[in-house]
């Protein structure tokens, strides 16, 4: 007999009970969305939420793109072309090398094939919120250790959280949203343990800092890479990541079928060879970044973290950050939100152009003085 809540339901009483309860991730709000609901043109709405580069990709993408004429055919399945071409461009043997639909679709792949149901991953809070999400949905344990105050990490409880059911620690480096980074020395520290440790460098064309080159030394060191924001392709998901290489050839077999599309193939091939003119935008970002720490730091009522990547996070006192955020939404800037312990008075600014972040100060200070 099945209980009368059963009952209630129709087909979702067949999915895997744990998942009833699970919320998804909270993704950026898409600024169609926003325009209709606060009668605003699709175009003038700043975006400053998703850690996007506003000056778009390489204008060679879109002439490669109109231009493309194999649109029917599926892509290579084993990455090929596509993975020598990181390998020349990165200077590691392809062998280490796979590529995936944004590198969150990496991560997801990693909890997939390290996490059975009840073994654990290490997850430094605040921090990005896929790692939890891909590790909640196979049925993993999260074991939290939170971040010290100044964000960098807590090193010893890192290490006492470790067991025989610890598969994957996840860290991302500048960390999203902080903006700190984690020093090379910290990170062979985490490697010494002898866990994988999977050194996210989403945002590696910012801060300049990797730890690429020990992924030859160490069996148990994974390093992501996204086109997503340096390269301005985040609409067409394309990431990559070097990995062990059997870690690399079980991650092959994995995967679904071409997971990278050939849109994403063709711009990655232009974006790296105008890598010159994209490294120019993040630049610019660069410059900008500091002219919005400035700024924001002016106002007495926020309190700017120092960042290494495209975006700053900020602590905001006298005011909710739900406030601010709805307020500045109200204005035509999206920016992000965390509904979360450590973050519930912070907000997230990308790095837009110097014209965003001119709009942006204006608001916040007709918002807060
Ligand atoms: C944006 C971001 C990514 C990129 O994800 P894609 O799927 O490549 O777009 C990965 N990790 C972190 C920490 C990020 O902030």
């Amino acid at each position: 007999m099945t209980s009368d809540a059963e009952n209630k339901m129709g087909i979702e009483k067949l999915i895997r009970k744990e998942l009833l309860s699970f919320g998804g991730y909270a993704a950026a709000a898409s600024p169609e969305t926003l325009a209709g609901k606060i009668g605003m043109r699709e175009q003038d709405i700043i975006k400053l939420d998703a850690n996007e580069n506003p000056y778009g990709p390489s204008p060679r993408v879109q002439k490669a793109l109109s231009k493309y004429q194999q649109f029917h055919i599926y892509p290579d399945d084993g990455q090929e072309k596509l993975r020598q071409l990181l390998a020349d461009y990165t200077g590691m043997d392809m062998k280490y090398i796979v590529a995936g639909g944004g590198s969150n679709q990496l991560i997801d792949l990693l909890v997939r094939l390290f996490v059975a149901e009840g073994d654990e991953i290490i997850n430094c809070t605040p921090t990005f919120g896929v790692y939890s999400f891909s590790t909640r949905l196979v049925g993993g344990k999260l074991v939290e250790v939170p971040r010290k105050d100044d964000f960098s990490l807590d090193m010893k409880t890192v290490k006492t959280a470790i067991n025989s059911k610890t598969k994957l620690i996840f860290l991302a480096n500048p960390n999203n949203p902080t903006g700190n980074l984690t020093p090379e020395t910290e990170i062979v520290e985490l490697l010494s343990t002898g866990v994988p440790v999977v050194v996210d460098e989403a945002y590696y064309e910012f801060s300049g800092m990797t730890v690429l080159p020990l992924v030859k030394t160490y069996d148990n060191l994974i390093v992501l890479r996204t086109f997503s924001k340096w390269a301005g392709l985040a609409g067409l998901r394309v990431g990559y990541g070097f990995f062990p290489p059997a870690i690399a050839d079980f991650m092959l077999r994995i995967k679904i079928p071409y997971n990278v599309n050939v849109a994403a193939q063709v711009a990655v091939n232009e974006s790296i060879k105008d890598a010159a003119y994209l490294m120019a935008s993040v630049q610019l970002m660069v410059k900008e970044r500091e002219i919005l720490f400035q700024g924001l730091k002016k106002m007495k009522w926020l309190q700017p973290y120092p960042s290494q990547a495209n975006y700053i996070l900020c602590r905001v006192s006298g005011i909710t950050a739900t406030q601010v955020h709805k307020r500045l939404q109200e204005k035509g800037i999206l920016v992000r939100y965390f509904d979360q312990p450590r973050l519930q008075d912070c907000i997230r600014f990308s790095v837009g152009k110097p014209a965003h972040t001119n709009a942006l100060l204006t608001a916040l200070k007709e918002i807060g003085g």
